[in-house]
């Protein structure tokens, strides 16, 4: 019997605080106040106040496990927040503050977040939580804090002399709710592990590729997804960060990605389709460094998009992952040995979601098994791995779990001969027409290529011979439009004859879930009578 002579260091939260202050600790944190104002700061006073406001939670009780609320913008004092509960021993529980007031004191209550730390412009959502049921032992206003607490007094208060707790790599670290577009919101509970070995590999250059000599601006907000992890990435490698605040206009990020010369950033498309549109409306005014990479997810990006940032000499980073997976899961970068192939191969491929990460397991599987790789085959994505929920905080739906210990992620993917992932549909969005199977993610992505469309979202609707058909609904490019007929020629190359849709119906915008996706159970309530008289052939 041989016994490993390692040493057993947990990997915990304090390894990234340490770091933040001793290595990088001169490297800059810029954020921007409600006033537009840049508050400029560094990771070493960052990390001396986090370490205050763990001690000062501890004097006002929290222990082990205790969730204290963040409901705030992307700002400096959030990150202070993310290292400070944490250190404490408890938990961060990042409100979505684009979800309904019912629904953010349904999560608040269902985390029993004990205190709140709240933005000074977010008080106003904060009333409406209150009236909608939820509620705090103690609320921390950053900024003019009237009858609650005030956040500056809370990290004055933390005494060197109270002990911070000793950390275990399993406890837990923060938590973050699915957005719960189908079903209740569930908690999914990140532990100080999965944090860390999820801030290593994002950090890789296959990965999402941060450095010290990067400077981030995370347009994802923090309260989606811990901001896909990036704060503790970059704190870990000495990134600057950059953080907007509240001001996410096209207008406001491109002056600060120009200003602070910024060299990667992430957000969903609809972000980078409005910065598209303002720099092909100004395209002299925000000179942005050359190459800046701006990383995509949380609903697919269009190859369109793709090939318009390469025009403009800017990058775009697909990458796909949930709430359940920390999130990062895949990412879509093009190997050396296909780096050289031709111009459609190479953007096809970096449209599609990609491979997993180091330590991600993915498998595509159907009711026949696993399906062959031959980019034609559906079946659901499972993924497993160190940073991937094993249950949600209160045991619902367990079923989303196979027995031999997949996560099912609800989404519909395909495999090319690459091993690159495509995904094709939500389970719970595919069309089913005369017993066929239509992925409507799939017609909609190819339809974001017609030159005259900006957006497009396909949805389900019932028809009386057919059971189900495609609709498309489309927001057309300013001053452009196209017919019906012309749409389904631009997709008859591509689909089958029965996937083209039946009708398009023009639309302002999109409507859309607080994480940016289509909201398509919605867009299928307004238009369920779409097809209802249909007796077509
Ligand atoms: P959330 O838990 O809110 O982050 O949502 C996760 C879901 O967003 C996934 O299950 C996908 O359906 C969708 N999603 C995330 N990234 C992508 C992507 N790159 N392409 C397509 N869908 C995505």
């Amino acid at each position: 019997m041989t016994t490993a002579t390692m040493m057993d260091v947990p990997l915990t939260i304090d390894l990234v605080v340490e770091r933040a202050e001793r290595w990088n600790g001169a490297v800059e944190v810029v954020s921007r106040r409600p006033d537009k104002s840049l508050h400029r700061t560094t990771y070493k006073v960052i990390c001396e106040r986090a370490r205050r406001l763990a001690r000062s939670l501890v004097q006002l009780g929290i222990g082990r496990g205790d969730k204290v609320a963040t409901l705030m913008w992307n700002h400096a004092e959030h990150l202070e927040c993310y290292f400070g509960i944490p250190l404490a021993g408890g938990v961060t529980h990042t409100l979505n503050l684009r979800l309904h007031p019912d629904e953010i004191a349904f999560i608040a209550g269902d985390a029993h977040d004990r205190f709140l730390i709240v933005d000074e412009v977010l008080l106003p959502l904060y009333d409406k939580i209150v009236a909608a049921g939820a509620r705090f032992e103690k609320v921390f206003v950053v900024g003019k804090h009237g009858v609650h607490d005030n956040y500056e007094d809370l990290v004055a208060g933390g005494n060197d002399k109270t002990a911070l707790p000793s950390l275990a790599e399993s406890d837990a670290l923060g938590t973050c709710y699915t957005s719960g577009t189908t079903g209740k919101p569930k908690g999914v509970i990140y532990t100080h592990r999965s944090t860390i070995l999820h801030t290593l590999v994002a950090a890789l250059p296959d990965s999402l590729q941060l450095s010290r000599s990067d400077t981030l601006l995370p347009v994802v907000p923090m309260f989606h997804v811990n901001a896909w992890g990036l704060p503790f990435v970059s704190a870990l490698v000495g990134t600057k960060l950059v953080f907007p605040g509240p001001h996410l206009d096209p207008p406001s990020l491109l002056d600060l990605l120009s200003s602070e010369k910024v060299t990667v950033s992430a957000g969903v498309p609809t972000i980078w389709l409005g910065i598209r549109e303002a720099l092909d409306g100004n395209p002299n005014k925000w000179p942005l460094q050359p190459g800046l990479r701006m990383i995509v997810g949380g609903s697919a990006a269009p190859e369109q998009l793709i090939r318009d940032f390469d025009r403009l000499g800017l990058t775009l980073l697909h990458a796909w992952g949930m709430t359940e997976t920390s999130p990062i899961g895949t990412v879509s970068r093009l190997p050396p040995h296909l780096e050289a192939a031709d111009e459609a191969t190479r953007y096809r491929l970096r449209a599609k979601q990609g491979v997993p990460t180091p330590l991600v397991d993915v498998r595509v599987r159907n009711w026949q098994g696993d399906v062959p790789a031959d980019d034609k085959t559906n079946g659901e994505l499972l993924v497993r791995g160190p940073w991937v929920a094993a249950r949600y905080a209160n045991n619902e739906t367990p079923e989303r779990w196979t027995k031999d210990g997949w996560f099912r992620t609800g989404d519909v993917a395909r495999v090319d001969e690459h091993g690159f992932i495509q995904l094709t549909d939500r389970v719970a969005d595919m069309i089913k027409s005369g017993g066929e199977w239509i992925c409507s993610q799939e017609i909609e992505n190819a339809l974001m290529g017609h030159p005259a469309v900006r957006e497009a979202a396909v949805i389900g609707v019932p028809h009386p011979k057919w059971s189900e058909r495609p609709l498309a609904v489309v927001v057309f490019k300013p001053d452009a439009t196209a017919e019906l007929g012309q749409l389904r020629d631009f997709l008859a190359a591509k689909f089958p004859k029965f996937w083209l849709p039946d009708a398009v119906e023009v639309v302002e915008a999109i409507p859309r879930t607080s994480a940016g996706k289509f909201k398509k159970t919605e867009l299928r309530e307004i238009f369920k009578d779409r097809y209802a008289r249909a007796t077509d052939d």
